[in-house]
């Protein structure tokens, strides 16, 4: 800490150290809108002077805009390695100190590295954290140190000859937030949106995170793509690694279908307790709750088939019953949310109905209802 009082208004030694990452877009699985937009700063970085000479406004800064975990950071690497440009990534909480200056400085020095070695890709991982909309008068002096990082970024992005070849890659998940200023042309000009991946995109990310493993004659990527609806890119590679481990475990090294499913359970529900142990009648109580649940959603027209009911408690669930879509639906209509809602209310209305009581156990429905 002392050393960092002492240090105020210089930054460490250094900082930012660029890496030449030899990842690739056929490391990023799906997203091929997005690989395609993207591709024209690749083309950019391998040769500026082309755009120069052509007086060609090349790219300057990319904003991607989507949740966490889905290959933001990773597609920012695969356009340096395309482009065989050093990377230099950072956090945008990473610039915002304590101290009033600091951050300023820190950009000053990354751009100044980067502009040695360009052309170079700079990755602003989290940029909110710095881009946040600067306040008008009367706001707390507080934000003075985020406002100052951010004016010495917009004034560095400003700064730079485009035909110096440096584009910066920034990602957030909350562009609302952001300054306007960032999105201005010549700074933030182009945005991209990368959503958590459809099913399609989910298969192949699963493969493309299979690579390396052997799976069993059972495995069906597609039914596992299926069962992961929300899951991002990230979640799927933890998902393989699980599966690979549930096998590991179980003295195999072949993966199963049965492996995945246990992974996926237990990154959806958590590890399955055994000290978690419940009383006969607490048993009986979740597993007529359950069917309630499984039954009502059976017999609903328009409710998503059954998948799957159990009542070995995991996490901090006791029951489920996992209801999974045949198809990805972007719109829901009234009908079928009317099912869901009684699927919902269904397990409590077996409690009433069988044992004469409601219970702790549907709160969560009800809430979610
Ligand atoms: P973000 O920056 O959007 O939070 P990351 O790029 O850090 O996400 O992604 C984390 C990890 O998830 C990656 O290193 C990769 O293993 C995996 N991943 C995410 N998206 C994909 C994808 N489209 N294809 C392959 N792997 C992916």
């Amino acid at each position: 800490m002392l050393q960092g009082a002492m240090g105020v208004g210089k930054s460490k030694a250094k900082v930012f150290d660029a890496e030449r990452p030899d990842t690739t877009f056929a490391n990023v699985a799906g997203y091929e809108g997005v690989k395609a937009e993207i591709a024209e700063v690749v083309d950019f970085l391998r040769q500026p002077e082309r755009y120069r000479r052509a007086g060609a406004t090349a790219p300057r800064g990319v904003l991607m805009i989507g949740p966490p975990g889905t290959g933001k950071t990773l597609l920012a690497r695969a356009v340096a390695g395309e482009a065989a440009v050093p990377f230099f990534s950072v956090a945008g909480s990473s610039f915002v100190e304590m101290f009033v200056g600091v951050g300023a400085a820190r950009v000053r020095d990354l751009f100044a590295e980067a502009r040695k070695i360009a052309p170079a890709i700079v990755f602003i991982d989290e940029i909110d954290a710095i881009g946040g909309r600067r306040a008008g008068s009367g706001m707390v002096v507080a934000n003075d140190e985020r406002e100052q990082t951010l004016n010495q970024l917009l004034s560095e992005m400003d700064g730079f000859d485009p035909a110096l070849g440096i584009v910066i890659l920034a990602a957030t998940n909350r562009p609302e937030v952001l300054d306007p200023a960032l999105l201005r042309p010549g700074r933030f000009d182009r945005q991209v949106t990368i959503p958590l991946p459809a099913l399609a995109e989910r298969a192949a990310i699963v493969k493309v995170h299979c690579e390396d493993k052997r799976l069993g004659p059972d495995v069906d990527l597609n039914v596992v793509a299926r069962g992961t609806p929300g899951f991002s890119g990230a979640d799927l590679a933890n998902l393989a690694n699980e599966a690979a481990i549930v096998a590991v475990r179980d003295g195999r090294e072949e993966i199963a279908a049965a492996d995945f499913a246990q992974a996926r359970d237990r990154i959806l529900l958590g590890r399955r307790e055994d000290s978690n142990v419940l009383l006969p009648e607490e048993k009986h109580a979740v597993a007529i709750h359950e069917a309630g649940h499984a039954l009502v959603a059976a017999l609903s027209t328009h409710a998503d088939p059954v998948a799957k009911v159990t009542i070995l408690p995991a996490g901090q669930t006791l029951g489920v019953t996992e209801q999974l879509p045949l198809v990805e639906r972007h719109l829901y209509g009234e009908d079928y949310l009317q099912d869901a809602l009684a699927v919902r209310l269904a397990g409590r209305a077996a409690e009433l109905v069988e044992l004469g009581q409601g219970s702790t156990g549907a709160a969560n429905d009800l809430a979610q209802a």
